[in-house]
């Protein structure tokens, strides 16, 4: 039977059955004579049968009955055919009501009016339509039942405070008729003196979810789902305000960036994402918080961490490492290098303190040969001192100028007669020079490399135009490590610079190693740009880590550099020669140059010849020098201040020649 249904359903019922549908209602309801005479009236309702209501009047929601003095409106509709008998329903109405009434069922605000014990008196169509239910189900309805079974705490805290303030606020999941559950958030007011709850409701269901989403997109990584840089920073520094004594370790995977460039990113998000999986299953206690930092580095934080616990939990992490990763197709080995660093003791005692000195400890794994751990200590602090020192100093140098290349001839074979020379670089600090060896790989840390190698180039440009200005060119090499293979803008820089200087580019050689070619995906472009400006370009320290023949015929290079490590066996050892005189054979098959490095005596120039090598660069020959000594060296002094040619292989003489001295063209 319909209670709430247009007036044809209701007209239906017989009267007796009436009396009965009455009392079921939720709502103040009466059967009215069209006299005005009520027959009958429910509990809402307070009158008697027998009593008089006034006439009804026509109104746009249909007929209304005017009740007593307190005017109160009612929706009236016919029961008897003949319309000799009316259902009056509704509920009283002072001033405003009918507004409210309108508030009550527009719009998406929840409206809910339950009793004493619960139960729900009115509910209005959001409310309805939120939860799934229809009117009739609703009305009686223990309200507290749509609350989630093991949410006693909230109906105890709400029921606490309507009995004691009148009002509360609470949220809290509703059931819907479907069995899922809408977050609801409620403003309720309890009415003592009509025992009534009235509560004014609002979903915020979607506005949590996209809260939650925002927050955990704000603390956790999206590629491998582990918390990131942001939550760990957080945790630990609440772990340290409340006074625990927490340990940090660092994990920097090994050469993951070969892996990466050589699979592509897809493989390289694959394989961190697996290995991100496998770090988190190990056991490793609940205080334990694994989150990914940066790209390839992960960092463990344990709430509750001595050096014992911590050394522990990283032997386990790199002993999870040994068995293989299956990534696109193939099994793919990785290790990583540990810095522990441990709160209790430590000076270093903030959130970033500890992260900093994690990062020297897993920095100096790393230097130690990698996949082992390293636990931070006074020592590594002062080391990381000099790195911070050494980088402020080497941006200064680079303002001045005294970062600037000695250039190390390279000669034929048999003879000696210098064909070329390479730029190698220099920091000039009073009258002795750093080598590359003590400031490079802070410069690469820095992120200075390519700036360096712009000054390299600068100088070694000016440097070959003014050898060919005084009528003595030769071919001089310039090293490019992989930052300035990242860069597209390099092909056009160089390019312009050898014009502006009226050079030819096939007069610079640029040298650059397999691993560079490998660290980056925009290496090879580059390369090819490089050519096709007409620069020549040499594979340096050929023979040592990546080194594979294939690369000979692939990488569009003109030159071979063979390390100086081949060199060294090459008098004693005659596996090495036998290679070795292979290698030259085959470049020489490709019509790739070759040069050898490195050769120190004697003995090693005459096996170089020997096996066929016509270019050689060593100490033998000649050490780095300022540029105004190598041009003596060629020209015979004929160029800049005119100063006689000097033989200056002495070291001593090198290292002290005043830059005064240099030719003005020659200065970086
Ligand atoms: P490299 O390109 O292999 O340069 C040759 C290195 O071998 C130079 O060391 C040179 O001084 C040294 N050398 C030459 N002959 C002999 C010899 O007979 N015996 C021995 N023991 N060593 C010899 P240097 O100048 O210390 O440079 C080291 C490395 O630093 C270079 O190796 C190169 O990889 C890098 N480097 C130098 N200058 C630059 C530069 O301007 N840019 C870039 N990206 N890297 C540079
Ligand atoms: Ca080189
Ligand atoms: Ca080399």
């Amino acid at each position: 039977m319909q209670l709430f249904g247009s007036g044809d359903g209701a007209a239906e019922a017989s009267l007796p059955e009436w009396s009965s549908v009455l009392h079921a209602m939720p709502i103040p309801a009466a059967l009215v004579r069209s006299t005005g005479e009520v027959l009958a009236a429910n509990r809402w309702l307070d009158v008697e049968p027998g009593d008089l209501l006034l006439e009804p009047e026509t109104g746009p929601l249909g007929a209304t009955l005017r009740f007593g003095a307190q005017k109160s409106r009612w929706r009236v509709r016919p029961v008897e055919q003949d319309g000799s008998v009316l259902l009056a329903t509704g509920e009283r109405e002072d001033a405003g009501d009918h507004l409210l009434r309108k508030f009550f069922s527009s719009g998406d605000s929840l409206f809910v009016v339950y009793d004493q014990a619960g139960q729900i008196i009115q509910s209005n169509a959001a409310w309805e339509a939120l939860l799934g239910y229809t009117s009739d189900q609703v009305f009686g309805l223990d309200s507290w039942t749509l609350l989630p079974e093991d949410d006693l705490e909230t109906r105890d805290r709400v029921e606490k405070e309507l009995r004691a303030f009148g009002r509360s606020e609470p949220t809290f999941q509703m059931r819907t008729a479907d069995g899922s559950y809408r977050l609801v958030e409620w403003a309720l007011h309890f009415d003592m003196s009509v025992g009534r709850c009235f509560g004014i409701g609002r979903d915020v269901t979607e506005q949590e979810r996209v809260t939650a989403e925002l927050e955990w997109r704000a603390f956790h990584d999206q590629l491998t789902g582990l918390a990131n840089r942001a939550r760990l920073v957080d945790r630990l520094g609440t772990v340290l305000e409340e006074g625990g004594s927490p340990a940090l370790l660092f994990c920097d995977l090994d050469r993951f960036k070969v892996v990466n460039d050589s699979l592509g990113h897809q493989a390289g998000d694959a394989l961190l994402t697996r290995l991100a999986g496998r770090l988190a299953s190990i056991g490793l206690g609940p205080d334990a918080l694994l989150a990914r930092f940066g790209g390839d580095e992960f960092v463990l934080l344990l709430e509750d961490g001595d050096e014992d616990r911590a050394t522990r939990a990283a032997e386990q992490l790199l002993a999870c490492l040994e068995a293989p990763f299956l990534v696109a197709g193939r099994p793919i080995h990785v290790t990583m290098s540990i810095g522990i660093s441990i709160a209790a003791g430590s000076p270093n005692r903030s959130a970033d303190g500890l992260l900093d000195d994690a990062d020297t400890a897993a920095y100096a794994a790393k230097s130690q040969g990698r996949e082992r751990l390293v636990v931070f200590d006074e020592r590594l602090r002062a080391q990381a001192k000099r790195r911070f020192d050494v980088e402020a100093g080497l941006r200064r140098a680079m303002r001045d100028g005294h970062i600037q290349p000695l250039f190390q001839p390279i000669v034929a074979l048999p003879g000696g007669g210098i064909v070329g020379a390479e730029a190698l670089v220099r920091w000039k600090q009073g009258d002795h020079y750093l080598s590359p060896g003590q400031f490079l790989d802070v410069a690469q840390d820095a992120g200075l490399m390519a700036e360096i190698g712009q000054i390299v180039a600068d100088a070694s440009i000016e440097a070959a135009a003014a050898l060919a200005e005084a009528g003595r060119p030769l071919p001089l090499s310039i090293n490019m490590s992989d930052a300035e293979l990242k860069s597209p803008d390099i092909c056009t820089w160089m390019a312009e610079r050898v014009a502006s200087a009226g050079l030819d580019p096939s007069s610079i050689l640029i040298e650059i190693t397999e691993s560079a070619v490998l660290a980056t995906d925009e290496a090879m472009p580059v390369l090819e740009r490089l050519r096709s400006h007409g620069f020549r370009l040499g594979l340096d320290d050929f023979g040592t880590g990546f080194s594979s023949l294939a690369h000979l015929r692939e990488l569009p290079i003109n030159v071979v550099k063979v390390d100086r490590s081949f060199v060294a066996d090459l008098v004693d050892d005659h596996v090495t020669r036998a290679v070795t005189a292979s290698l030259v054979e085959l470049c020489h098959a490709l019509d790739l140059d070759v040069i050898m490095e490195g050769i120190e005596t004697a003995d090693q120039a005459a096996a170089v010849e020997q096996i066929g090598g016509s270019k050689a660069q060593g100490f033998l020959f000649h050490r780095p020098m300022p540029i105004e000594d190598l041009a003596s060296l060629v020209t015979g002094g004929r160029i800049g201040n005119k100063r006689p040619p000097i033989e200056t292989t002495d070291p001593a003489r090198v290292r002290t020649r005043p830059a005064a001295a240099m030719p003005a063209t020659a200065r970086p």
